[in-house]
């Protein structure tokens, strides 16, 4: 069998201690700490591979790792010079879980295991400190009973709650050795009462158990879920990393702390975090104390009266100032780390790449490039793409009027409006009706993890800047202001208060988690900054991609803000768009609605000067990059009105009759209209619209030479193409309106003619179409639908199933299937470029801006993508991703 126990820095373990996913991450960065010198309490961690093995086998652990965990309890008996169950000097480990990629609060961790109603007695003994002792056991039975037995860990909390009342104390560490003896007695009732038996005594017992509870909670519901959005595979597994306990709630010289090795919220390089004296583990970050500062200048900023650490405890903050340098040089990353002082001496109990907003993530990675820490591929390589998206978004406007209703600490930037809820369920039944909301919660728990997700913001009462809410958003790129103490959440009555205001459940409220305001209403945005560090990124950015990137859009706003973003053309401008606006939708109407050709034209040549003047604005703002026009796909019907009061407006304004309009609608009606009269279909039913397009692409083209515009080269892109016979036809169609332009205006005009493949049928006969095409477009989109034969519009219902199922991996519609439609991109780019040596090949469909697409068509030997514009610079940055992950 292999080997599955490895003790933290040891020599067997040495070849494994890069390995994550054998140790798991938590178990990887203790036994290389420990390696690096640093101060680690002893301990070893059980591979991931006991997870596949305790679920194919009954939940049972193998004798021989029954065996060796027992002697590497032995080993670390020696090290402490204490003993698991001992009546005089007994050893407390913690089991840990920990699985490749960190995965904050979402699997569980026991403290201060191998207590008993006899060790407790033997550890206030030996430490003469009776409050420690028994706070150390109060808190085992609350984990134990919760993480191994199920006991609600409320009923403790309650407990606690309403003693504290009754004494007249605020604070845990109020409580005396006898009260946490009642205590005691009270939670070990509340077991006995919930699971019928006495909590257990047996150590081994414990030991087992817990193990157990570790590896069960792989398959919890919230850890699911959290694989599920982050994609991580189920077979994966936890490790289990058992480790000699250190104290930090032993008194007035022990503390507990968290902290990042630069600003994970800003960047900054400056040490960020926060501690609590006389505490333990979780406390820092469960928000039942506020925590204070690390160091002092991040005090002083926020004006806290609580010492730092550095001011309280500043031999231990010197130590750890070197241990952060350290860290940084190794991992070569900003470290989240977890620390305890023992009695003035420090411990390190975990290190990891911290989590960071958009704006930290890019500023870290170009600091880094300037301290040679990295290189500049590595810091491409280190800035997660999808990230950017928080960044790129509007920010809330500094000029318009706000009415702020609390604040708290901003804890992850970024503005976000929505309406109150106060349940995760809420914030998921809501999104489904695509409603944005901001989730209030007094501290948020790893069971609102999906409720996070659902919601446009964050916003909790309690709990510091490493909260578990701070953590989860930052990492989510969502919006979050935690530890507002200013509003009082009352579940109950479905509202929240502050000193002013009453904002109930659906009202609409806007967080800011830059600045930690919460505001009334929905207040205004503007255009983010995308200068400075962000810039700079996107330069090398540029440097290392071969994908042009383009941009989907119509309207001269959306255009210019692609073009400030970077893109180099327009991958797919949908005419359709532009005739939905108040002023032209008559006349397109009026063309629908012609009986005979003759009215048609003059319908049409209503709307030539409209989309004429739409081209040329948009060619103005591309001055000299290629934009690609796409003649009109949609089936007539959906321009037509639908309500009886529309109707009757349209019958008016046209002169006809009510019943005239209904009954066309009536015959435009299709069965299918997703596989039905529209692409190219109309243009071979109805040339003259395909005429009048062109018409006015062409003669927009002259008026800005005219002008002395830089003369951009049209791609006129014609859509649904199944046949090399319609792109033939259609090619002559465009040709011909060229050739009438050119003669009328006495001008060349420069342009291409090429086609979308979005039908199975056109990829796989891309050799005849690339016959009279220049380019072509894959439209993923429909290609996608087409391919699988789902309507995108339907799978909501089912797309869950089939994620759940593993049927599919992710959504083929957020992400290429580069199986099924990814071989047919293959066909298609390989056939047509056998026909024509200078094909240019692109996508325009969602996919064009999802990152793992953009590796895709990078390897597919594409030569550009075209997204949404605010994806333009996450498409740029996962070109050269992709670029450089292949070398
Ligand atoms: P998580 O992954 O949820 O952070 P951890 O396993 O890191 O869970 O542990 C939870 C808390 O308990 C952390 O604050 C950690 O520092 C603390 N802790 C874990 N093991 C020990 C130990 N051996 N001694 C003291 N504190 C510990
Ligand atoms: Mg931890
Ligand atoms: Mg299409």
């Amino acid at each position: 069998m292999e080997k599955l126990v490895f003790r933290f820095n040891n020599e067997i373990s040495q070849s494994y201690i890069n390995n994550k996913d054998i140790l798991g991450g938590k178990g990887a960065n203790l036994a290389q700490m420990a390696k690096l010198g640093l101060p680690v309490p002893p301990g070893f961690t059980i591979s991931t591979k006991i997870c596949d093995y305790f679920y194919q086998n009954n939940q049972k652990i193998p004798s021989k790792v029954i065996k060796q965990v027992k002697k590497e309890i032995g080993i670390i008996e020696k090290i402490t010079k204490k003993k698991f169950g001992d009546l005089s000097n007994p050893l407390l480990v913690s089991v840990r879980s920990g699985s490749r990629v960190s995965m904050p609060g979402m699997m569980d961790t026991i403290l201060n295991l191998g207590l008993n109603d006899k060790t407790v007695i033997a550890l206030k003994k030996k430490t003469s400190n009776g409050r420690f002792a028994k706070d150390s056991y109060r808190r085992f039975i609350q984990m134990y009973s919760n993480v191994v037995l199920g006991v609600e860990s409320y009923l403790f909390e309650e407990l606690i709650d309403n003693y504290k009342l009754t004494k007249g104390v605020i604070q845990d560490t109020e409580l005396e050795e006898d009260d946490w003896d009642g205590l005691i007695k009270n939670f070990k009732t509340v077991v006995k009462e919930k699971t019928k038996k006495v909590f257990p005594q047996d150590i081994t017992q414990q030991l087992w158990g817990a193990i157990g509870a570790v590896l069960l909670s792989w398959n919890s519901k919230r850890a699911k879920t959290y694989r599920k959005i982050n994609y991580i595979p189920d077979h994966w597994g936890t490790a289990v990393n058992i480790q000699a306990m250190v104290f930090g709630n032993m008194g007035e010289n022990c503390a507990t702390g968290v902290a990042f090795t630069r600003n994970p919220s800003t960047g900054t390089k400056e040490y960020f975090g926060e501690y609590l004296i006389n505490a333990q583990g979780e406390d820092v970050v469960a928000g039942t104390r506020t925590p204070q500062y690390l160091s002092k200048k991040l005090r002083k900023e926020s004006g806290s009266k609580g010492l730092s650490m550095e001011e309280s405890m500043p031999e231990n903050f010197k130590q750890l100032e070197k241990i952060f340098k350290k860290l940084e040089l190794k991992y070569r990353d900003m470290q989240d780390i977890e620390f305890t002082v023992e009695n003035k001496k420090l411990w390190m109990l975990q290190t990891r790449s911290g989590k960071r907003t958009a704006k930290a993530s890019i500023k870290i990675a170009v600091d880094m490039v300037s301290e040679k820490l990295i290189s500049i591929k590595e810091a491409i390589l280190r800035v997660d793409p999808n990230i950017l998206d928080s960044l790129l978004h509007p920010t809330l406007d500094e000029k318009a009027e706000k009415k702020v209703v609390a604040s708290g600490l901003p804890a992850s930037p970024g503005a976000a409006s929505g309406k109150v809820v106060f349940s995760a369920e809420e914030a998921e039944r809501l999104k489904e009706q695509m409603q944005d909301t901001i989730l209030v919660r007094v501290e948020t728990s790893p069971e609102d993890i999906s409720g996070m997700h659902a919601a446009k913001g964050i916003l909790t009462a309690r709990g510091g800047m490493t909260s578990h809410a701070a953590v989860v958003a930052r990492g989510m790129g969502k919006p979050c202001v935690s530890g507002s103490n200013e509003i009082k959440v009352d579940y109950e009555k479905k509202l929240f208060k502050s000193a002013n205001y009453e904002i109930k459940e659906g009202d609409l409220i806007t967080i800011d988690g830059g600045s930690g305001k919460v505001m009334l209403g929905k207040v205004p945005t503007v255009k983010p900054d995308i200068s400075g560090d962000f810039s700079k990124l996107m330069k090398w950015v540029d440097k290392y991609r071969k994908l042009k990137v383009r941009t989907n859009a119509e309207t001269p706003v959306d255009t210019k803000v692609a073009r400030d973003f970077g893109a180099e053309g327009i991958g797919l401008c949908r005419t359709e768009h532009m005739f939905f606006d108040d002023k032209r939708i008559i006349s397109v109407r009026q063309m629908i609605l012609s009986n005979t050709l003759e009215d048609r034209k003059n319908a049409l040549a209503k709307l030539l000067p409209f989309q004429k003047n739409d081209f040329i604005e948009i060619f103005k703002i591309m001055g000299g990059l290629p934009v690609t026009v796409r003649l009109l796909d949609p089936p007539l019907h959906e321009f037509l009105p639908k309500a009886d009061k529309d109707i009757a407006n349209v019958a008016k304004e046209l002169k006809i009759s009510n019943n005239d309009i209904k009954s066309r609608i009536i015959e435009l009606h299709e069965q299918n209209p997703m596989l039905g009269h529209r692409g190219c279909r109309l243009g071979i039913s109805f040339p003259e619209i395909y005429q009048m397009q062109c018409e006015a692409i062409f003669e927009a083209l002259v008026e800005c030479k005219k002008k002395k515009i830089k003369a951009v080269i049209p791609e006129i892109m014609i859509p649904l193409v199944s046949t090399a016979a319609e792109i033939q036809i259609l090619r002559s169609l465009v040709e011909k309106i060229a050739e009438k332009v050119q003669k009328k205006y006495k001008i060349k005009i420069k342009y291409f003619v090429g086609t979308m493949i979005e039908l199975p049928r056109a990829a796989l006969r891309a050799n005849d179409i690339a016959k009279y095409a220049d380019f072509f477009s894959f439209g993923t989109n429909d290609l996608t639908q087409t391919t699988f034969g789902i309507s995108r519009d339907d799978a909501g219902k089912f797309l869950n199933d089939y994620v759940d199922n593993k049927i599919f991996n992710k959504d083929p519609f957020v992400s290429i299937d580069d199986k099924g439609v990814g071989e047919l991109i293959k066909i298609a780019t390989e056939r047509g470029r056998k026909q024509k040596k200078n094909l240019k090949l692109g996508i325009c469909g969602e996919h064009g801006g999802d990152p793992a697409s953009i590796e895709f068509c990078e390897n597919a030997k594409l030569n550009y993508v075209s997204c949404s514009p605010y994806r333009v610079p996450i498409a740029r940055l996962a070109a050269a991703q992709a670029y450089l992950k292949k070398k």
